[in-house]
């Protein structure tokens, strides 16, 4: 069983936006599809293609993703689906080897990971996520160094899910691991932080991985399971969407949270939650076509957008509109150049105008922005509630509190762990992750006297 079991076929380019290098690029791979199948294959692509593209975030993003189809014939049809899991126990012989059942599990539909990622980097030579689609009417996937999923009913649903592992990092958000009732041992998540930035251990306020998505009135924990040996059957007191901490998360009923009480990384049929709709957000973004970046700037799309070489965060004021547009040049330092428009018109010009600031960068010292930056902070309005508000302690001592909660937030944003890749354009969980220096920047002086933390 393998790669004697069939032939690749070749590679067919079904998106195109642009350089592979440049795009964000799926390859999405046949597995268990006879020759005379490839016509389905061609259908289930484009069919998923379709779903993808209208699934936020994706539908706004759709000019960073290139997409490859990879036809490839096996001998049988289908996939292994072993007794031991309930299966019939058929073993088709097909070039990848999917099989469910992986690590005992019915729905895990696993391949040879090997194979598909020498086939892949034969016919295609850049490529940002996999995704075999397997011929099979049996519910599974998984998510890995390659995505998988079969033609069960819900497979775009499924796809959708897998390609959050696959393409984005991210954890499962359900509590359960072969099930609800099922499961021994899944009591108590171990006492070890997650890497996945869509579950975590910590339901503090302050520090928690996505704490400014969190509102000041949402609670903290937002839910607890009051039976640890189960999953909590409670339903969501939040109003929907609410971004908090649920407990039961990554498969265990107790001691992880997740972030929304639904998201598609926990149950099919839902939206992506907020947490992990960012970090889609942040992949693709820099993957985006300038043309693209032009026109969202035109229409004030956004309020802060980030590419490879720049970024760009528009500004309300009372008087007029600004565009910050920041280079992104060397870790080191940046440069930030600020443009006024009174009009929307004014934004036909723009493509001159980001030619212009180009050589202006250039004549720019970093030094000086770096002061520009220290007098906007000392400006910010905290700092002025300080200078203006007449000093009492306990007021004070909320005020540090306040301060030393929003300075835990910013230490979070620059662990090693969040730094981007940049040399894929990748941007961390929080936007800007190259190293600065906002303990400093960024907190408004004490008070001289009396200003002690709330209680040591
Ligand atoms: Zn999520």
């Amino acid at each position: 069983m393998g790669t004697a079991d069939g032939a690749i076929v070749g590679a067919t380019k079904i998106l195109d936006h642009g350089s592979d290098t440049d795009r964000w690029t799926i390859v999405i791979v046949a597995e268990g599809y006879r020759t005379a199948e490839l016509a389905q294959f061609h259908n289930d692509t484009q069919n998923f293609l379709n779903t993808l593209l209208t699934t936020a975030p994706f539908d706004t993003l759709q000019g960073a993703i290139n997409v490859y189809r990879l036809d490839v014939s096996s001998t049988d049809s289908g996939a292994d689906d072993p007794v031991g899991c309930g299966g019939t126990g058929a073993t088709p012989a097909t070039y990848f080897d999917a099989s469910f059942c992986g690590n005992g599990i019915q729905r895990l539909l696993v391949v040879n990971t090997t194979d598909v990622l020498n086939a892949v980097n034969a016919n295609v030579v850049a490529w940002n996520v996999i995704m075999v689609l397997v011929n099979s009417p049996i519910y599974g996937g998984s998510g890995g160094a390659v995505a998988t999923v079969s033609r069960a009913p819900a497979a775009n649903e499924i796809a959708l899910h897998e390609i959050g592992h696959a393409a984005f990092g991210f954890a499962d958000e359900y509590e359960y691991y072969a099930g609800c009732g099922v499961d021994v041992g899944h009591d108590q998540h171990p006492t070890v932080e997650p890497t996945q930035p869509n579950v975590t251990i910590n339901s503090n306020r302050a520090t928690i991985k996505w704490a400014d998505l969190v509102l000041a009135t949402t609670p903290m924990p937002t839910t607890t399971n009051a039976d640890c040996t189960i999953c909590d059957p409670q339903p969501d007191p939040m109003p929907a969407g609410t971004v908090g901490a649920y407990e039961g998360a990554h498969y265990y009923h107790c001691g992880a949270f997740r972030p929304q009480f639904n998201c598609r990384m926990r149950a099919l049929g839902f939206p992506y939650c907020a947490v992990c709709r960012r970090r889609i957000v942040q992949t693709l973004t820099p993957h985006l076509p300038i043309k693209s970046i032009l026109k969202d700037l035109k229409e004030l799309k956004f309020e802060k957008f980030e590419h490879k070489e720049f970024k760009v965060e528009k500004i309300e004021k009372p008087e007029h509109k600004e565009i910050k547009i920041e280079k992104i040049e060397k870790p080191e330092h940046k440069e930030v150049k600020t443009e006024k428009f009174e009009k929307l018109e004014k934004f036909e010009k723009l493509e001159k105008i980001e030619a212009r600031e180009k050589s202006e960068f250039k004549e720019r010292k970093p030094e000086k922005f770096e002061v520009e930056l220290d007098k906007r902070s000392l400006e910010g309005p905290k700092f002025k509630d300080a200078e203006l508000e007449p000093f009492d302690e306990r007021s004070m001592s909320e005020r540090v509190a306040r301060l030393e909660s929003s300075m835990a937030r910013m230490s979070h944003f620059i662990t090693p762990q969040q730094r981007p890749d940049l040399s894929r354009g990748a941007l961390s969980t929080d936007g800007d992750a190259r190293p600065r220096t906002p303990a400093k920047r960024s907190r408004p002086p004490r008070r001289p006297s009396g200003a002690r933390p709330p209680s040591r």
